[in-house]
Parts: C-alpha cells; structure tokens; sequence
C-alpha cells in the first residue's frame, strides 16, 4: 500500500525540546511552584518542545497523602497539560540502585556516618573525611560521591554565568541518605537523563545545586542539558514561599487571577485585556508571547 503524502512526518518542525516540571508532592501547589510549572510550561511549549511531568515522591515521610493527585489536578485546572504518562520517582528505585552499583564498583563513592554537627564544625563544607578509612562505619551511615579540585561553570539562560569549585565550595555530597532514602541530586539526574531532558526551567534555590548534577552527568557520560533558573517568590521575612511555611494553595476556582498575577510575576506584561479572560486563552498569549530574557535576573521577589 501507499503511503499517502499526509501520513509523512515533517521533520522540520518536529523540535528536540524536552523540558520538565518535577514537584516533590509535600503539599499542594502554591504560588511559588506555581511559577516554576509555568515557566517551564511556557518555554517548552514556545519552542515547540515537549513538556513531561515528574512526581519527585522519594521522602514518603514528607509527603501527605494525596499531594501528587492534588498538584496533577491544580494544573489541569489551570489548563497546563503535560505530555506523555507522569513519571513517579518511587516507580524507580531499581534505576537509582543500579547507578549507585556503578558508582561503588568504580570506587567513586563511599559510607560515611558524620553527624551534622561534625560537619558544621567543618565550616558547612564536608572535608572528606571518611574517604579513607579503612573500616566502613557501623550502620546507619550515607553514602558520598567523591568531588574533585575542579571548577563546574555553567551559562543560566536566565541568571548567566554560575560557577563553582566543587571540592572547596560543597564537598563530597550525599547520594544516599543516612535514612536509606536515595538523595534528590542522585535521582534528578538519573530522572533527566532517563526522560531525555534537553532543558530545565526551575526555581532559583535550585542553582547551587545545580554544578553537582553537571558533575554527576560527567561522571556517568551523560548528556548535558539548558538550564534557567527564575526568582523564587519570598514572604515578608524573607522566607522562601514553601509548602513547609505553610504558603496558601492555589485555589482553582480562581486560575485566571493566579495565572495573570503569574505572568506578571515572570515579567511578561499580560495586557489587562486578558486579565479575565479564561486560563486556556491567556496561556494561549502567554506562550505566543514568552520571552525567557523578561525574567528578573535576581534570586528572590517579595510576594506583593
Ligand atoms: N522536586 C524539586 C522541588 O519540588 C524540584 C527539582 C528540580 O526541578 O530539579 O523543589
């Protein structure tokens, strides 16, 4: 049989962006994750790009029941549809155990069971000191990645040039946690390489992490990806809105004013003509319209 002209896929227009909004489901979505999820949203879908959703569900002791099912729903109500199934990071112990193997026989990672105030006498920076004992501590102990005298640089399309000396500014950093639990920075990177993550559109406490998982994707020949990082929203001490500080939840009911006051938030100038309008049409502006470099480049705004 023929094929028939339409049946062909135009490869010109098909764009390798792949980004990604990966909530932990500690509580519902406020208006601080609001803006990491829609400014993802938008950059991916304005560069014709993938958006694929991840539920970072590995602290279970932090996580109310129903938080992921809650933050699904909220952005459906607010019109931001993902593609593909939700990844669930619980669903991928074996893939985290399996690096963790590499890791260990290549001798790049090792116990270590020093308390946090031994750390803090350290100066905050872990000084390497149980990289060569000769006895493994007792249990429980976590499980350090070797860093090495080496500067991470990387260019934020948002904030520009962030650069770190792993070794001296962070130190070997934890990819199991005392707890057994498997640490974020391990996770997110297998998780980024696993979904094929070309771009990541997060929140700015998220930067500094950032040079460790540049590290960790050199260290198991992984791809590199884009990274942006915008404003956290902060309260009136200076705290950082968090599900933990109890920041309200986005109430549905009311997407169009949480989606304006969004947009206004990540410098996009939303005209007030579509201030009410319903949250598909103004997202239907907002990505027509998104331009990454309106973003304040700073770290934190107060919530107004
Ligand atoms: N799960 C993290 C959070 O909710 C975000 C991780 C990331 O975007 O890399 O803060």
């Amino acid at each position: 049989m023929q094929k028939s002209a339409s049946s062909q896929i135009d490869t010109s227009t098909i764009s390798s962006y792949v980004g990604r909004f990966a909530p932990s489901p500690t509580g519902p979505l406020h208006f601080g994750s609001l803006l990491a999820a829609l400014a993802s949203f938008l950059d991916a879908r304005a560069n014709q790009g993938r958006w694929l959703m991840r539920v970072e569900d590995l602290d279970p002791p932090r996580e109310p029941a129903g938080s992921a099912e809650l933050i699904l729903q909220q952005l459906q109500d607010l019109g931001m549809d993902w593609d593909g199934e939700v990844l669930y990071q619980s669903s991928r112990l074996n893939a985290y155990e399996e690096v963790l193997n590499t890791l260990k026989d290549k001798r790049l990672c090792y116990p270590c069971d020093c308390t946090r105030p031994k750390i803090k006498e350290m100066g905050l920076v872990y000084n390497g000191s149980c990289r060569e004992r000769d006895t493994p501590p007792e249990k429980p102990f976590a499980l350090r990645l070797k860093t090495e005298a080496l500067e991470i640089g990387f260019n934020d399309a948002i904030q520009g040039n962030f650069a770190q000396q792993l070794e001296a500014e962070v130190g070997d950093f934890v990819i199991r946690r005392k707890d057994e639990l498997f640490a974020y920075q391990l996770a997110v990177v297998v998780d980024d390489e696993f979904q094929k993550i070309t771009h990541v559109v997060r929140g700015w406490d998220l930067l500094d992490s950032t040079p460790r998982q540049i590290y960790l994707q050199r260290v198991l020949n992984y791809r590199e990806m884009s990274y942006a990082h915008i404003p956290i929203i902060v309260d009136e001490q200076g705290q950082k809105l968090s599900k933990q500080a109890f920041a309200p939840s986005i109430e549905t009911d009311r997407a169009s004013d949480a989606i304006y006051k969004a947009l206004t938030f990540l410098g996009q100038a939303p005209p007030a003509e579509i201030e009410k309008e319903r949250p598909d049409t103004q997202l239907q502006w907002a990505i027509a319209s998104w331009d990454i470099q309106a973003v304040a480049k700073v770290g934190s705004l107060p919530l107004k």
